[in-house]
């Protein structure tokens, strides 16, 4: 690999490295080492990288902030892309704000917020990237990121750069419906005027309201979907499993829908844990979890 990882960093800008342990780009703080780590600073870089990785059959995944992500314990036989440089930019216009995928998006929210652009509020505590929280159409306190973005760029399968309207993305609970392989470089959102103190005062309030209701222990959010009509934390509580143990993985006593990573977590704990929950519920209410959380090296 570590042949392949030079003749990639020569046709590119952005960094290469091989061997890269995913535990270091993971709220969950776990996973095992992907074979490459390719950090493309511009959509150019980008796109050389995925032609070359495709020239020598090397299987990609693009990752955010990682805040939605259990990566196995023996990592990923393959190129793990993490965009910079030129996908961290944000240009804003009077109510547009257009970010490239990379961005953080409590910075956003934040940020927005000071500008006297609202809309973005309910996201001040979604540790995502902008181009995360599109594909994973994050949501929280009632809001989407789908209600706030206008269009995006997308590279597609075709190593083509496409500019999709909100209503092409097809996006619903927790999911998009841009082909695997795609991948999100900017974004434009729409957001409304209102006023800086009160907006910012929402962003605080919003994180307050996930400090008391949510654990501080690493974690990678809600690991399963809710249920229509339901919440797949009131199940799992109901079932009995808060502050059930599987090594160093917890259901959380906080929200049973979190699993934490007590210190010394592996994705095999989580996955024991994950298993449990699902069993358990579907024995006592008849009810099939969904994974919210996406898989990676299995
Ligand atoms: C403490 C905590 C609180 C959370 N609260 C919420 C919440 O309130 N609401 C909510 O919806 N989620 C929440 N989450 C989950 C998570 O933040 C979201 O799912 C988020 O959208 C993931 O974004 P990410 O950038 O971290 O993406 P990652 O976790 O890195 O990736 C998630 C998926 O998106 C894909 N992806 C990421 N970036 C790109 C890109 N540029 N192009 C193509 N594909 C891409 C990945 O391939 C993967 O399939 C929380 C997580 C944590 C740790």
């Amino acid at each position: 690999m570590k042949d392949i990882a030079q003749r990639l960093a020569a046709e590119i800008t952005g960094d290469v490295k091989t061997a890269e342990p995913m535990s270091k780009h993971t709220t969950f703080k776990i996973g095992g080492p992907a074979d490459l780590f390719v950090e493309p600073q511009t959509t150019e870089d980008l796109i050389r990288s995925l032609e070359f990785l495709r020239g020598q059959s090397i299987p990609v995944f693009v990752m955010g902030n990682g805040s939605n992500l259990l990566v196995s314990d023996s990592g990923y036989r393959g190129a793990v892309i993490r965009l910079a440089g030129e996908f961290l930019r944000t240009d804003y216009g009077p109510t547009t704000v257009d970010a490239g995928a990379a961005v953080s998006l409590p910075k956003l929210a934040r940020e927005a917020s000071a500008r006297g652009l609202g809309g973005l509020e309910f996201a001040a505590g979604i540790p995502a990237t902008i181009g995360g929280a599109l594909m994973m159409n994050a949501g929280a306190h009632g809001c989407e990121i789908g209600g706030v973005i206008a269009e995006a760029e997308i590279l597609d399968t075709d190593l083509k750069v496409h500019t999709l309207r909100h209503k092409d993305l097809g996006l619903s609970y927790r999911r998009s419906n841009l082909a695997p392989g795609a991948v999100v470089c900017r974004v434009r959102l729409e957001l409304e005027p209102g006023e800086s103190e009160a907006l910012l005062a929402k962003c605080h309030h919003n994180l307050q309201v996930r400090r008391e209701r949510q654990p501080r222990l690493p974690n990678a959010g809600s690991i399963f979907k809710n249920p229509p009509e339901d919440a797949a934390g009131r199940l799992i509580d109901a079932a009995g499993l808060k502050g059930r143990r599987a090594g160093g993985a917890m259901i959380s006593e906080v929200h049973a829908n979190f699993i934490v990573n007590c210190g010394n977590a592996t994705a095999e704990d989580v996955c024991t844990l994950i298993n449990m929950a699902k069993t358990a519920v579907a024995e006592q209410f008849g009810m099939e979890l969904k994974l919210e959380v996406r898989l990676l090296g299995y």
